[in-house]
């Protein structure tokens, strides 16, 4: 396939104007759960990374928090370890940002340790000049997320806004709940003492930059938006594929599996944003009342026949980059007959005008051949197949890939002449590399979520009525395949490193597309 890029022009006095804006307001942020993983692979890299090129408040200050009883000293070490280990040895400004950082001990069961906290914050914002505005972040396993709080507003820490200050904002992380109930629960939890425009869910793959474009792409572009829809798209593909396994999160992820670690969150926005209609500004609630219609026309799930709609799988033992790996049920911590699915291929369908009859199909899974996140839009083919007598073949149909991970780019493949004397046709691509010709600041998903949170900026954040709506389209089939008495037989083992269980083709035999769709490298 021939490929042809496109040209962008020199993007350097554009970017200038693009540039993040600084929160002006100071800030504490508080992280609960800062012996975590998360906390030292992605937190305080992203926080690190913001402070080096000025994006964080002139006044700020970080408390990380945990049971483990760490001193300032340790938690200042570690932290240098685990930016070390992402950003490199040379960790310029890191003294001044480390004076900034401190730990305190906590019990999150215990109504006293969060008392003790609020003592520590009004000593600590007097001296930061931080004025009361406060960023409580949840790095916490999410069975903590509710009492937790509860207790931050007990202690009076959920305050919105406090005299000559400003309030506090609460950040958590998926899973919202397990199922509809427990996400409702995890609501009432947080709503005792913080309002919704205090609450942020955050889902990093929002704040990811070719993500963000997925919206301009559609809405600052004309020739897209007439095609967009049930009379030209045959069906849309949307994955996101892992190479790595459950590394060391067993506990998390037994209990989980893939529907709701990706599904419930991640792929249900990817979808979101590919069907939505455009909102009248781009304005966070507006967007936000958008994504919840596209979840409102999520047609319910045929449970009764579900072979029809979804396929799931589980990774036995394979080659990953050259390098054997352990099947899922050999996996430290995870139980030797475990039944909790790593892969899923389910097939959707939107019911509204625009998309009637389109299938979706949204897969992911872990140890796959490779890591891959992308958005397939597949066109119709043309209506009348006038090169059908000279060339005896199909002519393949437009199909425009939004390109996540790892390649950052939009590719639009179409028909052209072959050069020569006789006719035929050749599929070329029309190539956009998100990046070409820009060479400005990129802000990595965590640092773009934890600057938002600062700016109060709700835009990338999950809304309750989306998380439910989600919920509620999706616990009809958790129930289902999670109670039905052939379990095993309806979850489909494959190699690690292969690209899935083969009954996944099942689901695209019956759309319009006879083969597998976006066929795989
Ligand atoms: P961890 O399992 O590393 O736990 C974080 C901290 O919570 C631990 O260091 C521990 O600190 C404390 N903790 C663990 N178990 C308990 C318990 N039973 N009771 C009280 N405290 C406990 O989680 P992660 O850092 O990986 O993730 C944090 C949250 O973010 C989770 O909800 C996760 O689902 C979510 N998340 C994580 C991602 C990641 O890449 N890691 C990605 C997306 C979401 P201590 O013992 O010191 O109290």
């Amino acid at each position: 396939m021939l490929r042809a890029n496109v040209s962008v022009p020199d993007m350097k006095l554009d970017a200038d104007s693009c540039l993040s804006p600084v929160p002006s307001d100071p800030c504490a942020i508080v992280i609960l759960g800062a012996t975590g993983d998360l906390t030292s692979r992605k937190l305080m890299p992203a926080l690190f990374s913001l402070y080096r090129n000025r994006g964080l408040p002139e006044s700020f200050l970080i408390v990380g928090c945990g049971r483990t009883p760490w001193s300032d000293e340790v938690f200042r070490n570690r932290m240098a370890d685990a930016i070390r280990a992402v950003h490199g040895g040379n960790l310029s400004e890191w003294q001044s940002f480390s004076n900034r950082l401190y730990y305190r001990a906590l019990n999150y069961l215990d109504a006293r340790s969060f008392a003790d906290l609020a003592r520590l914050l009004s000593t600590l914002e007097t001296k930061h000049l931080t004025r009361g505005n406060r960023i409580f972040y949840l790095a916490l396993p999410p069975s903590l997320y509710g009492p937790t709080a509860l207790h931050l507003g007990d202690a009076g820490l959920g305050a919105e806004s406090r005299e000559g200050g400003g309030g506090a904002r609460i950040v958590l992380e998926k899973p919202f709940g397990t199922d509809l109930a427990t996400s409702r629960q995890l609501d009432q939890d947080l709503h005792e003492y913080f309002r919704e425009h205090q609450v942020f869910r955050i889902d990093h793959f929002l704040a990811k930059e070719t993500v963000q474009n997925i919206l301009m792409f559609r809405f600052a572009n004309s020739i897209f938006e007439p095609i967009w829809n049930r009379r030209y798209i045959d069906y849309v593909s949307i994955r996101a594929n892992e190479q790595l396994g459950i590394e060391h999160r067993s506990g998390y992820y037994e209990s989980t599996g893939v529907l709701r670690d990706m599904f419930q969150n991640h792929m249900m926005q990817l979808l979101a944003l590919t069907a939505m209609e455009p909102p009248p500004r781009f304005e966070a609630e507006l967007v936000r009342d958008e994504k919840a219609k596209v979840f409102s026309a999520l047609r319910p799930f045929p449970v009764h026949a579900y072979d029809d709609a979804l396929v799931l799988g589980q990774y036995a033992a394979g080659i990953v980059s050259g390098r054997p790996v352990p099947a899922y049920r050999g996996e430290a911590g995870v139980d030797s007959h475990s039944l909790t699915p790593t892969y899923a291929a389910m097939k959707v369908y939107l019911d509204n005008w625009r998309w009637q009859g389109v299938p979706f199909f949204i897969s992911s899974g872990k140890r796959l051949s490779k890591k891959r996140t992308e958005i397939a839009i597949q066109f119709k083919p043309v209506p009348h197949a006038m090169f059908r007598n000279t060339l005896g073949a199909p002519i393949s149909a437009n199909r425009l890939i939004l390109g996540i991970y790892p390649q950052e780019r939009i590719t639009l493949t179409f028909q052209t002449k072959n050069p020569g004397a006789t006719v035929c046709l050749r599929t070329v691509t029309m190539d956009f590399d998100y990046h070409q010709n820009y060479s400005g600041p990129v802000l990595d998903a965590y640092e773009k979520a934890l600057l938002d949170c600062m700016l109060g900026d709700q835009m990338l954040f999950w809304r309750q009525d989306g998380v439910e709506l989600s919920w509620a389209f999706l616990s009809p089939i958790l129930d289902a395949c999670e109670t039905c008495g052939d379990r095993e037989q309806h979850l489909y083992p494959y190699a690690a490193g292969s690209k899935g269980p083969n009954e996944r083709y099942r689901l695209y035999r019956t759309a319009a597309a006879p083969g597998p769709i976006a066929p795989e490298p």
